[in-house]
């Protein structure tokens, strides 16, 4: 269950040993509350003055033995106790796969792993701008720079370390998921050559759910049984082209648009039909997101002003996603027809 209070100006006690309890004591000050601190049942010297009566207790699992009188008598006088999960062991590094972008897709051990951060280092492509809500550590932008220079992979390796061997918990937040062309693989070697531990989370990536949300399936029955993810970062060669027009299958494109001419004409030079369709969808569950139809031949044009974060499909299955858009507006029409029907 999840609630929330105002605690602007509240008095919060907030229970456990001091590196258990340090994430929630941000947390509670974040939320604008005066916290109070005791970090053993017996209280500490450096525990300072204790309210006459906190408006709640924020118990934090610490382990420690000695609380449960404590938080009972709390709760025989009516103060309200809520439990707190205690920040984990500090000092690794949790590569986090945020997801296309918005913080539906995130996962349940992505928001664990936030909420648990000491430091979080984003990228502009994962779900950034909601993160003040997901977490009290501190935000480091690492795909912009003041003077929109980006931090260099070395120097963002670097930092993850330092920050992790200086005792934090370090979230590296990307987009999508951190082993599809994200450079995950890197970011651990990384840290396994420092002895920082670290592990990964996966993430949804845009190569599928990016289409999804512009209502096209990857795969289809009787229509395409395998999709390849390609990287459209620079060119690909004349026998690449003709291995992929040789598939078959649904071909997903990331990071293509700078790319896209030459990935067009390199499958036609492979035989691949000037009408074989193609989707360019753009800005996937943000503000802005749009889908530009259109086949092999007629692409480069269609898309002219298509710009990055994008992804491309090219394939059949494309026309599914328009064979359900037009079953779609039909039934809003039956919808709408039988509404103003019952109206009149
Ligand atoms: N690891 C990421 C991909 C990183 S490469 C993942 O698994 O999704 C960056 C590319 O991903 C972009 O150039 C674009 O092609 C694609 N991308 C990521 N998020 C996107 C979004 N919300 N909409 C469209 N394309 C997106």
């Amino acid at each position: 269950m999840q609630l929330s209070i105002d605690l602007t100006g509240r008095e919060v006690l907030v229970t456990g040993s001091e590196h258990a309890a340090r994430q929630a004591v941000r947390r509670y000050e974040a939320a604008g509350a005066v916290v109070y601190r005791l970090s053993t049942p017996q209280g500490a010297a450096h525990d300072g003055p204790l309210p006459e009566r906190p408006f709640l207790v924020a118990a934090v699992e610490d382990g420690q033995p000695g609380w449960d009188s404590l938080l009972g008598r709390c709760r025989d006088t009516g103060i309200p106790v809520a439990a707190e999960p205690a920040a984990g062991a500090p000092g690794h590094v949790t590569l986090v796969g945020g997801g296309p972008g918005t913080t539906e897709l995130l996962t349940v051990a992505a928001v664990k792993a936030l909420r648990d951060a000491d430091v979080v280092f984003y990228d502009r492509l994962a779900p950034y701008q909601e993160l003040p809500s997901l977490t009290s550590a501190e935000l480091v932008d690492v795909g912009k720079k003041p003077g929109h220079h980006k931090v260099s992979q070395g120097d963002i390796e670097k930092l993850m370390v330092e920050s992790a061997l200086a005792g934090n918990n370090v979230v590296r937040l990307k987009g999508g998921d951190p082993y599809v062309f994200g450079r995950g693989g890197e970011e651990v070697a990384a840290c396994v050559a420092a002895g920082v531990k670290v592990r990964v989370i996966s993430g949804v990536t845009s190569a599928i759910s990016v289409p999804a949300a512009a209502g096209i399936p990857v795969t289809h029955r009787e229509v395409s049984h395998m999709f390849t993810v390609v990287s459209g970062h620079a060119p690909l060669t004349e026998k690449e082209h003709q291995h992929l027009a040789g598939l078959g299958g649904t071909i997903v494109v990331l990071m293509g648009i700078g790319t896209l001419h030459q990935l067009a004409a390199g499958l036609r030079r492979a035989g691949m039909r000037a009408d074989m369709p193609m989707a360019v969808v753009e800005r996937g569950y943000r503000p802005g997101q749009r889908t530009t139809i259109a086949d092999l031949g007629t692409v480069t044009s269609a898309a002219a002003g298509c710009s990055n974060p994008a992804v491309l499909v090219i394939g059949e299955v494309v026309r599914v996603a328009e064979a359900n858009r037009g079953h779609a507006e039909a039934a809003a029409d039956l919808d709408r027809l039988a509404a103003s029907l019952l109206g009149s």
